[in-house]
């Protein structure tokens, strides 16, 4: 068993920003990370909305801020976490190889992509369904692909095929984008971007790959053939391991406010992971320094032995 003064879950925005904290405040910690550092960021292509750094790509932002939390003394452990429990004061994170004792945990686990739910999905996923468009993109150079969902990351996604891509189709349920109006304005400006309003995906269709996808509107059911189909229907919270220790709200986010505080003493929740009215990069790392500085706060006012 291994002793830290915080456990961080997540080495997104919001975990690596929170070791850059805790690092600097003299504060012992570990940061454990089931993949790759730096979230949903590295999935990202240019990042337009972070101050001070327009433009910036989101891999480049992803491997720079996690030179400055290794500069600083953070080390991050890639390993999944099994199980938390609670013996109070400490708290013990489990690891295949090793159990961390703890006096505080930040979770930064983010969120994971939702799935569309449709016929087809999972059968062609890496088989032309991807969630990832700067991941796969590449991988559909000169073809057809559609872009299913609404928000910031489909319209960005879209943005981004149509630059490798043929043609890229948007499949959108509603009558409007709720993107940011600056991305939508490039998107329908692009000459081989096709939207599609109030439309369903009914199934994904081909023999080993995907080859066709059936989409709903209104005016009928229509056959796009296409290549690649990216699902870019948001994210969802995956704090299972979290329910007996603390209150979670009915869709799985931590009940947590600007302070980071969960209802459980010496557990904080930072970033995506936690009920919150915008999720961007710059509220993720924001929450990674509150909860971190929070986390002091606490360990310096209690008893340890
Ligand atoms: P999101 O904002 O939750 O949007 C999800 C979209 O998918 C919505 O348009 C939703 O439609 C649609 N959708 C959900 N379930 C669906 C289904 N089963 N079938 C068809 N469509 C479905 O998710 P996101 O775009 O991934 O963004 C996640 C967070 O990251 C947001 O807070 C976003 O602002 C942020 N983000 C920010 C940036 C940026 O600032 N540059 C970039 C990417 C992401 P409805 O509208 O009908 O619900």
């Amino acid at each position: 068993m291994q002793q830290k003064d915080i456990v961080i879950i997540g080495a997104g925005a919001a975990g690596l920003t929170a070791a850059i904290y805790a690092c600097r405040s003299g504060l012992s910690c570990i940061v454990l990370e089931e993949k790759m550092y730096g979230g949903q960021i590295v999935n990202t292509g240019e990042i337009e909305n972070y101050p001070g750094m327009p433009g910036v790509n989101g891999f480049d932002f992803a491997n720079a801020l996690h030179q400055q939390a290794e500069g600083l003394g953070a080390k991050i452990q890639f390993s999944p976490v099994t199980a938390i429990s609670k013996s109070d004061p400490w708290f013990y994170v489990e690891t295949p190889n090793t159990t961390w004792l703890a006096k505080t945990v930040i979770a930064a686990n983010g969120a994971v992509h939702r799935k569309l739910g449709c016929e087809g999905e999972e059968a062609f996923q890496g088989k032309g369904v991807s969630y990832c468009a700067t991941c796969d993109g590449a991988f559909f150079k000169g073809k057809d692909v559609a872009v299913v969902g609404g928000g910031n990351t489909a319209v960005e996604d879209a943005l981004y095929l149509s630059k490798i891509c043929r043609e890229v189709h948007i499949i959108h349920r509603r009558d409007q984008f709720r993107a940011h109006q600056v991305s939508v304005d490039q998107l329908l400006a692009a000459p081989n971007v096709k939207v599609h309003y109030q439309t369903q995906v009914r199934k994904i269709t081909g023999e080993m790959r995907t080859e066709q996808l059936v989409i709903e509107s209104p005016s009928g059911t229509e056959v796009l053939p296409v290549q690649g189909v990216f699902v870019a229907v948001g994210l969802a919270p995956n704090n299972q391991l979290f329910a007996s220790l603390c209150n979670l709200d009915e869709t799985g986010y931590f009940i947590a406010g600007e302070d980071c505080c969960t209802s459980c003493e010496g557990l904080f929740a930072a970033g995506d992971t936690r009920i919150k009215p915008l999720r961007q990069l710059v509220t993720a790392a924001a929450d990674g320094a509150v909860a971190a500085s929070m986390a002091a706060a606490y360990i310096g006012k209690k008893e340890w032995m």
